[in-house]
């Protein structure tokens, strides 16, 4: 699925937030216009700017404009974009999702050997913390759920505080599921800051990867990361933050997954969710694959007794990212179809399989490596 597309500006000074359309009548202020044909006619004072897939930017005539977009067909009425001095034209909401994301930052403090969007170190902040300032209030308010990702958003500093406060503000009925390493919440301020804003619609998604420190610290690539997500975890708890302790399933994770679970339970039992994730294989995974490949289908018994212990214990268990097919059967009500619209695939025998509506298939890049034991029920 396309999420970003580019053209030739026109007349664009930074970026352009609006709300696309084909509608050449509509009311809306915010409004960035689709029109593919007929620029004559069309009046373009009333739009904030002006998309199209023509070369005619002779009738654009001194509007902010990008032309000779190669197509246009992924937008749909009503989604949010950006568009920038470069032509570049990126989706921030898609209101035919339930899947949309706020990226925070690509900077990272952390550097995970399967992180799927591998780090980049230069200062986007601003200019991300500007565009999502004013497409936040854009969103639809019967948005159902948003996620907020990185990079690490609490690099953010005082602006990620501004953003929780102005999507609580202008979104109050939506879920906010912030994905975050937790280690910036080692920092009892960053935490009490948290708690302050009583945002009882946001879930932290904090990853434990082990129980013991250096395999934690290794995994993520950051000496004491294991020692500051546990204290930021704790501190977070202090403030009756909602946490969900997320775990990804390779061969650095797995030999200690049992203990990991036993470890939760005894130390973390105020997590609202613990899941189980399959590995993606994007960003840094395929460089690191020797690292990390473990075909699924080898550690269900780790999985299942990980899983089994914590939900024998209370605690709220979901598997992620697997295919029912690779799953014992008596794990099938743990699975999830947590793998979002744009980038979920299935096999080409997936289409004779009798359970397809019920499994979350693949992630699209796992089309390429994935466990060899898939097999369509009959
Ligand atoms: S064959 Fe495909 S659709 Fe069927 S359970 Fe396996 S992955 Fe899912």
């Amino acid at each position: 699925m396309l999420l970003r597309t580019k053209g030739t500006s026109l007349n664009i000074q930074d970026f352009i937030v609006g709300r696309v359309t084909r509608d050449p009548h509509t009311r809306d202020n915010n409004a960035i216009l689709i029109c593919d044909e007929q620029l004559q006619d069309i009046n373009a004072d009333r739009f904030n700017c002006i998309l199209t897939s023509s070369n005619q930017d002779g009738k654009l005539n001194g509007y902010p404009a990008v032309y000779k977009v190669p197509s246009l067909d992924h937008l749909f009425e009503g989604d949010l974009v950006a568009v920038g001095n470069d032509g570049n034209i990126k989706t921030l909401y898609r209101v035919n999702s339930f899947h949309n994301t706020i990226l925070a930052t690509e900077r990272c403090n952390s550097n995970c050997l399967m992180c799927s969007q591998p780090p980049r170190n230069r200062n986007d902040i601003p200019t991300l913390y500007s565009i999502y300032e004013k497409a936040i209030p854009m969103i639809p308010k019967d948005c159902p759920e948003l996620c907020i990702s990185g990079g690490e958003p609490t690099l953010m500093g005082e602006l990620f505080f501004q953003m929780l406060g102005n999507i609580k503000h202008n979104l109050p009925d939506t879920e906010i599921h912030l994905l975050t390493n937790g280690r910036s919440f080692a920092w009892p301020a960053m935490a009490e800051r948290l708690g302050a804003l009583e945002y009882d619609r946001l879930m932290l998604g904090i990853p434990v990867y082990s129980d013991y420190y250096q395999v934690h610290d290794y995994i993520v690539q950051a000496c004491d990361a294991f020692n500051q997500t546990i204290v930021g975890l704790h501190n977070l708890a202090r403030h009756n933050q909602r946490i969900e302790i997320r775990v990804v399933l390779h061969q650095q994770s797995i030999p200690r997954l049992t203990r990991l679970a036993r470890y939760i339970y005894k130390n973390l039992p105020f997590a609202e969710h613990v899941t189980f994730m399959g590995l993606e294989y994007v960003g840094y995974t395929p460089h690191n694959i020797e690292k990390l490949w473990i075909d699924p289908h080898d550690y269900m018994n780790e999985l299942g007794e990980a899983v089994e212990f914590l939900a024998g214990q209370g605690m709220h268990v979901s598997i992620y990212n697997t295919q029912l097919c690779v799953l014992p059967e008596q794990l099938w009500k743990y699975a999830r179809k947590s793998i979002s619209d744009w980038k979920q695939s299935y096999l080409p025998e997936c289409s004779r399989c009798t359970k397809l509506s019920d499994c979350g298939g693949l992630f699209t890049w796992n089309l390429k490596k994935h466990s060899e034991h898939i097999r369509p029920f009959e």
